[in-house]
């Protein structure tokens, strides 16, 4: 549905020409729905935002009436009080990443980003996590990757949120695979065109994997498949939103492959730096 604001302006009162007059047609449904959305989101965050606060202030009171004297209650209270804190400080950084990133939207970053350390750096981050869930994470990088545009620390946590999520929905006692390599194609989406040269970065794992009908929507803000379980992750669903606002501001894409009970598949695609050591129109076998 399109709405649109008819303004009629004469623009000359009956000269030696005739009458002129200009027609003005506003488009305003995109308006409306820039709105809409700035609503949705106020909306979410402030409950995304009470949920843990009254968790907090639940059991800050019961500690001081009924619990005063029960240390084995203070304990695990404390315990459920760090989780909500932590989950709240959580959404505060995603939220701040966010409008940072959005801030810088139209001005994209132009620094030589070189992967491979890049992608080492964020593995030992989270490795220990992994492996708390018994799983491991194995690094391919293609030895003579190209370096890309970008900005580091947006492309790390580019990386860090998809392998956050593979250890978070993958199963247990699986391995985790993050592949970098020269991109042989490109989704249509890629803003360079079809022939341009580009990194892909992908983060494969096995786990649920994602109904079809869910992928279009998962890099809404706070769109969860499933909320109850990504809360009881430590998700935010903020997550895939970030990456795909870094993605867009380094003028790349994001593809997302699923196969539910089985695994999915996230790959980030990013200009290469450097033509003249990765010719446009280049492809890897
Ligand atoms: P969250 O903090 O909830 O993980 P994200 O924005 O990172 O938020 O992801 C949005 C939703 O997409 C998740 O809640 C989950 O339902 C789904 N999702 C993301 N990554 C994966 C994955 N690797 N496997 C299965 N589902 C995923």
């Amino acid at each position: 549905e399109r709405v649109f604001n008819v303004r009629v302006e004469s623009l000359n009162k009956g000269g030696p020409g005739g009458a002129a007059a200009l027609m003005l047609f506003v488009d305003l449904s995109s308006i409306r729905r820039a709105e809409q959305m700035r609503v949705d989101f106020v909306a979410n965050v402030s409950h995304e935002l009470r949920t843990p606060l009254a968790t907090l202030l639940g059991f800050i009171e019961t500690l001081q009436g009924p619990a005063r004297d029960d240390a084995e209650a203070r304990d695990r209270f404390l315990d459920i009080m760090k989780a909500q804190g932590n989950r709240m400080s959580r959404l505060v950084q995603d939220l701040l990443s966010l409008s940072r990133i959005e801030t810088n939207e139209h001005r994209p970053p132009s620094d030589r980003v070189a992967l491979g350390p890049l992608l080492e750096g964020v593995k030992a981050t989270l490795d220990l996590e992994a492996r708390r869930k018994d799983m491991a994470v194995r690094l391919d990088a293609d030895p003579a990757l190209p370096a890309v545009i970008g900005a580091e620390d947006e492309l790390a946590q580019v990386a860090q949120n998809l392998l956050d999520n593979a250890i978070k929905y993958g199963r247990p006692g699986t391995e985790i695979t993050v592949s970098a390599r020269p991109a042989d194609r490109l989704p249509a989406s890629f803003p360079g065109g079809p022939g341009a040269a580009a990194v892909a970065i992908s983060v494969r794992d096995r786990g649920d994997g994602i109904p079809a009908e869910h992928i279009p929507r998962l890099t809404e803000r706070f769109y969860r498949v499933d909320t109850a379980r990504s809360r009881e992750l430590g998700g935010t669903g903020l997550g895939l939103a970030i990456v795909k606002h870094i993605v867009s501001r380094h003028r790349g894409a994001l593809a997302i492959q699923s196969t539910p009970g089985e695994g999915s598949v996230f790959t980030v695609y990013i200009p290469a730096a450097g033509a003249e050591s990765w010719p446009s129109g280049a492809t890897a076998a």
